[in-house]
């Protein structure tokens, strides 16, 4: 079922996003080669829990072990903090989050270049970040899914990036997946009529290679098929009568 969410809820998840879009900016801000992907996780958490007492979303989801996905280079989501991922100059490093108060919760990603990344790299950086935004054009109060999934995907693939259809977007509230389903590519004018106080995470995930995928072994990690790197962008929004809010920047 799509819930629509009442004021009061919408302010509780605005709050909880502000916390998610600062962790974040944090993590942009610490990462720098030599440092783990663990070390970047017990700094997410200190910084949600201990600093803002708010809820790590993703931490036992489904059994995830951790605060942060984190996820380098050809793999795409659901990577695991580990001590022995040491960051290195020149990789694309994916943190996704979730940060929740009172029962609703809100989820983010950012795609961050760890010291100076190819050229190619850093386009891919740039087309996935831009398309969340060209996508978010066409929202308000009666627009379609299928409207949004097109105008990201004909960005991405007008720059020659591919978009990862197995992994898609989100309604979310009091939990991290709800209804419906946010397809990062589409028919224009087809899919679900969006509707004002409607709470959705828009997250493009595009490869710099083909669209094909894989989970690893781990039973989390998602990787390319072909090994080209991938990167990630995501926001929880709150659509409104003439466009969206953005809970996460
Ligand atoms: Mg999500
Ligand atoms: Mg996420």
């Amino acid at each position: 079922m799509v819930t629509v969410k009442s004021p009061e809820h919408i302010e509780i998840m605005r709050r909880a996003g502000k916390i998610l879009g600062d962790t974040l900016r944090l993590l942009e801000e610490t990462a720098k080669p030599g440092m783990t992907t663990k070390e970047l996780d017990e700094i997410a958490y200190d910084f949600i829990v201990k600093k803002n007492h708010a809820i790590p979303s993703f931490l036992h989801y489904d059994g995830f072990p951790a605060t942060l996905c984190t996820s380098i280079d050809d793999e795409i989501v659901h990577g695991i903090p580990s001590k022995k991922r040491v960051l290195k100059e020149g990789m694309l490093l994916k943190v996704d989050c979730g940060a929740g108060l009172e029962g609703y919760h809100t989820d983010a990603a950012r795609t961050i270049a760890i010291g100076e990344v190819s050229p190619e790299k850093r386009k891919l950086m740039e087309v996935t970040k831009q398309s969340f935004f060209e996508g978010i054009k066409v929202l308000k109060n009666g627009a379609r899914l299928g409207t949004l999934g097109h105008a990201i995907q004909t960005y991405a693939e007008a720059n020659g990036m591919s978009v990862v259809r197995e992994l898609i977007g989100h309604g979310i509230g009091t939990t991290v997946h709800e209804e419906p389903d946010v397809p990062n590519y589409g028919h224009e004018g087809r899919g679900m009529r969006l509707s004002t106080n409607m709470t959705i995470a828009i997250e493009p995930m595009l490869n710099l290679g083909g669209k094909e995928i894989y989970q690893l072994a781990d039973g989390w990690t998602i990787v390319t098929a072909d090994g080209s790197p991938s990167a990630h962008y995501e926001n929880t929004v709150v659509i409104t009568d003439d466009g969206v809010e953005i809970l996460t920047l």
